[in-house]
């Protein structure tokens, strides 16, 4: 089963990413995670998406392609299926994304839009932190880091903050999202992958409606 997780950002995609890896041992590609690991390795690359992520633009469709395509090469084969998280975020993406699973020979069974609405996004997001040992992810005002300070998931005492989680980078987040991103949502509906979930909701409940897409799908 291989999904794509679409939504603006806040929308809770790594979150429910992160459950459908442990619950069914899919495997999780994030281009955001991928890029948030080359730009701390020292590389040219890292150096130039870095101020082009702190600012919420998009990194260019050449670079993030070429992260996928080296995730698929590496991991193709393994079973359990790809969630593709935050990927694609262009129509050039979806395409190039249609081209690297039918050269690798798989199918894409599900596009999930989680819908959301915009003061949902810039509450959760300006709240949001982050375990730095496994990727929990909390909320000052609705799940907040535990009072020993340590993490519930893994006991993990590090919490990071993301540079781009301010609301000076959400507004233009949020306006690539509606101006490159949100087209995806018409390209896969004509293409009959698209289902829509409620991602207002609690995790356990969102989590509930993408297993009903997957159910439905297998
Ligand atoms: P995310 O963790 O998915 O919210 O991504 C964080 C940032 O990484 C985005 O605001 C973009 O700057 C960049 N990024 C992640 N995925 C993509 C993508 N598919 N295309 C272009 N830029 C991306």
């Amino acid at each position: 089963m291989n999904i794509i997780l679409l939504g603006p950002p806040g929308a809770g995609k790594g979150t429910q990413a992160r459950r459908l890896v442990d619950e069914r041992g899919m495997t999780q590609l994030s281009t955001g995670d991928m890029l948030r690991a080359a730009r701390t390795s020292g590389t040219e690359m890292g150096a130039r998406v870095a101020a082009i992520m702190d600012a919420g633009e998009l990194v260019t469709d050449e670079i993030v392609i070429g992260l996928i395509e080296e995730q698929l090469a590496g991991e193709a084969g393994q079973g359990g299926g790809f969630i593709f998280d935050g990927f694609p975020r262009t129509l050039a993406q979806a395409d190039a994304l249609g081209d690297l699973l039918d050269r690798h020979g798989v199918g894409l069974d599900a596009a999930v839009e989680m819908r959301v609405d915009d003061r949902a996004l810039v509450e959760r997001i300006v709240a949001r932190s982050t375990c730095g040992s496994c990727g929990e992810v909390y909320n000052d005002v609705t799940r907040p880091i535990p009072a020993d300070g340590r993490c519930s998931n893994c006991g993990g005492t590090e919490f990071k903050r993301r540079a781009d989680d301010t609301a000076e980078a959400l507004t233009t987040r949020l306006m690539e999202y509606y101006k490159k991103t949100s087209p995806l949502i018409g390209y896969y509906h004509c293409k009959g992958s698209l289902r829509t979930v409620d991602g207002l909701g609690e995790i356990d409940a969102v989590a509930q409606a993408i297993a009903g897409v997957l159910e439905d799908k297998s």
